[in-house]
This record gives structure tokens, C-alpha cells and sequence, in this order.
């Protein structure tokens, strides 16, 4: 029953979202906060979650929170597009374990894709550093 379990502050986003863990950010505002995934399927691969909501998943997230949450996702993306300049991106999203979920505080993923590049599986490429994921960051953050 992971898609109805109670929310668990304690979770590696929460931390984030607290500043109790360190990101690579590229957006925040008082709706959602978007930063580098430090296993990612390919450069420049974003995730997006939102602010002040205990949504394990996007069937949890309040009506009244969807509208202003998606238009924060779509805004990472083209932000995502006009810094990285990708030949597509994909955006998608996990709910439950058995779906493929790992972390377990709403959120998108914004991944670019360029041609003939093969992205990697999800949840399963090597941890970046601060270091190397900062320079990718930087030119998302050109991007708004
Ligand atoms: P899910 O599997 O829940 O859809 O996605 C979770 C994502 O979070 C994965 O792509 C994983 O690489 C990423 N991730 C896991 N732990 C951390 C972390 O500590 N920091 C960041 N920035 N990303 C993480």
C-alpha cells in the first residue's frame, strides 16, 4: 500500500527542502524548489518539488496546489531547454515503490535527451558531486 502511506518528513527531499541536506539548486520559490539529482540518468537531469504540501505523490498533492505546481515544473523545464539546449526532454514522475518510486516527496523529473545519446536507467547512475553538477546548474539558471 505504498501509494496511501503517511508522509515521512524525514525523507532525503525533506531534508533538502530544509536545508538540512545540501542540493545543487536552480529555482526556488515559495511554491517549488528544483534542483540537480546527484544520480542522474544524463546531463542535466532536474527535479522539481514542490514547497509546503506533505504529498508522498502527485494523487496527494490538494487540488488547489496542482495549478501552481505544474506551471513551476513546466517553467524548470523551458529553463532546463534554453540552458542546455537539448534535442528533447522527457518529464515524468513515479508513484510507489512498485512504480519505481525512491524517494517519497512529490516530484518531477526534467531529463534532457540529445540525439544519439542514450539516457541512463533511473535509479541507477553514479553519484555527481557538487563540483560537476554546479557548471550544468549554472546554465539552467541562464535559462529563466
Ligand atoms: P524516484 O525514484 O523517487 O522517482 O526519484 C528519486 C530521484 O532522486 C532519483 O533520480 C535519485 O537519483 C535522486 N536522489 C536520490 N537521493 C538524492 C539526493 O540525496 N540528492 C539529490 N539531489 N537527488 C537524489
Amino acid at each position: 500500500m505504498t501509494l496511501h502511506a503517511p508522509y515521512d518528513s524525514a525523507n532525503i527531499f525533506g531534508k533538502i527542502l530544509r536545508g538540512e541536506m545540501p542540493s545543487v539548486k536552480v529555482f526556488e520559490d515559495d511554491i517549488a524548489l528544483a534542483f540537480m539529482d546527484v544520480f542522474p540518468q544524463g546531463e542535466g537531469h532536474t527535479l522539481v518539488i514542490p514547497k509546503g504540501v506533505e504529498a508522498r505523490n502527485f494523487l496527494d498533492l490538494p487540488d488547489d496546489k496542482v495549478g501552481a505546481y505544474m506551471l513551476r515544473v513546466q517553467k524548470v523545464a523551458r529553463a532546463v531547454e534554453k540552458g542546455l539546449k537539448p534535442d528533447g526532454l522527457r518529464i515524468f514522475q513515479f508513484n510507489g515503490a512498485p512504480a519505481g518510486q525512491t524517494v517519497f516527496h512529490l516530484h518531477f523529473h526534467i531529463l534532457p535527451v540529445w540525439d544519439g545519446v542514450k539516457p541512463g536507467a533511473h535509479a541507477a547512475g553514479g553519484m555527481k558531486s557538487a563540483a560537476e553538477l554546479e557548471p550544468v546548474a549554472a546554465k539552467i539558471r541562464a535559462g529563466f
